[in-house]
């Protein structure tokens, strides 16, 4: 392999403003969860697992309740029985929704695994209960279209407006919570009484705050990707008011017994450690973008968000234009890994996705997307999405192995 250091070397150079920045951010979301640990007194005892019911589970409680604190938020649902982002996602629409109510997303259509939950014929899908979907699609400059969000504002009965705040596999940035703010105002100023509602998945500690803080009622996120900072085994959470809270909560467990049950023999170690790791770990992944995102434009790929930019979620989308280069990037990003680093990388029938899909994830936890992987749809333009990376030392490691390819 070439000895590609020293250009890496002038890369870190070209971004030394950035880094520091992103240290800035995480050591002010490191104060946030520890904050959030010891208003909460935890101790040895919140990570003992329980049985059974789990009746006066601390360890669940608590959880919930730091996770809340460090996102601003009155309330929280931390679990490892949340499945994914989609199940926590679909999870809190249903506690939400009911017949007869109408969901308005103002992103554009929602991520891909969430648009069956939401109008899948037959499925069991919102549409099926008879919740109605209205979607404004964002500007060509990828902004929200106030004008049109007014319009579906005052008609309908409208319970619920949902944000998506990454990207999810469309070429738009992510937004930042300076832009959901403000969409968070007009649709309050517009007379709104019900629940704003954001898809918060790659989004948390990439910034000083969260939609919690700018006017959104709930965010909804996985613990496979930033939340868990790496270390959580699987899981997702829902923070926000407590009378969401309380209404998800029943709908994630039963009507009658709502949030006292539910028990995890293996306990909560993992979780709690994840958080106070969380911040640090975002950091990490932000760095590994803005170097790849920075390399893969000096080679002529233009990728998301610009590396001018700071970016406001861990992805970046690199438009290849070319299925070989793509799936050669995914390939070294599989080989730099440090599971199945010997495998070679191939598209399939991924559930949830229309399109055939081609992902690296040689993580520790299975398809944890905090840990250094990259994936997309085989279609053109061809565009592979990269994010993660627990350490930025990977992100350097992988930078060389996929220059000594894509140079050839
Ligand atoms: C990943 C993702 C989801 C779904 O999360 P899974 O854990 O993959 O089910 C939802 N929305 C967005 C924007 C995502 O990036």
């Amino acid at each position: 392999m070439t000895d590609y250091s020293e250009y890496i070397e002038s890369c870190e150079e070209r971004l030394k403003d950035k880094f520091a920045l992103i240290d800035k951010i995480a050591f002010a979301n490191q104060s946030k969860v520890l904050n959030a640990f010891q208003n909460n007194k935890i101790a040895l005892r919140h990570f003992a697992g329980t049985t059974g019911y789990g009746y006066g589970d601390e360890g669940r409680d608590c959880l919930g309740k730091i996770y809340a604190d460090a996102f601003h938020a009155e309330a929280g649902i931390v679990s490892p029985h949340l499945l994914s982002g989609t199940h926590a996602l679909s999870v809190a629409l249903f506690g939400l929704l009911m017949p007869g109510d109408t969901l308005l997303c103002v992103s554009g259509m929602p991520y891909d695994t969430i648009r069956p939950v939401i109008c899948g014929d037959n499925i069991g899908s919102l549409k099926d209960y008879g919740v109605k979907f209205e979607c404004v699609d964002l500007k060509a400059d990828g902004s929200f279209d106030f004008n049109a969000i007014g319009d579906k504002l005052i008609s309908g009965n409208i319970k619920v407006v949902y944000i998506q705040r990454s990207r999810g596999y469309e070429l738009r940035d992510a937004f930042s919570c300076g832009q959901i703010g403000e969409v968070c105002r007009f649709v309050r100023q517009s007379g709104f009484g019900g629940c704003i509602f954001v898809d918060n998945c790659y989004g948390e500690f990439v910034e000083e705050v969260e939609p919690t803080d700018c006017g959104a009622d709930l965010i909804v996120g996985s613990l496979i990707k930033n939340a868990g900072g790496g270390i959580a085994p699987t899981g997702g959470y829902i923070c926000g008011r407590q009378e969401y809270i309380d209404k998800i909560g029943r709908r994630l467990t039963a009507p009658s017994i709502g949030l006292e049950v539910g028990s995890y023999e293996q306990g909560y170690r993992y979780f709690y450690q994840g958080l106070f790791m969380a911040p640090h770990t975002v950091a990490q992944a932000l760095k590994c973008s803005l170097l790849i995102g920075l390399a893969m434009t000096d080679l002529g790929y233009k990728n998301y968000p610009s590396i001018d930019k700071m970016p406001y979620d861990i992805t970046r989308c690199i438009e290849f234009g070319d299925a070989d280069a793509m799936i050669n990037f995914i390939r070294e990003v599989q080989y730099a890994s440090p599971v199945d680093s010997f495998v070679t990388c191939e598209q399939w029938d991924m559930p949830g996705y229309d399109d055939q899909i081609i992902m690296a994830a040689g993580t520790f936890v299975s398809g944890a997307s905090i840990e250094l992987s990259a994936d997309g749809p085989v279609k053109p333009p061809y565009i592979a999405y990269f994010q993660g990376g627990l350490t930025y030392e990977h992100g350097k490691y992988a930078l060389a192995k996929i220059l000594s390819k894509l140079k050839k």
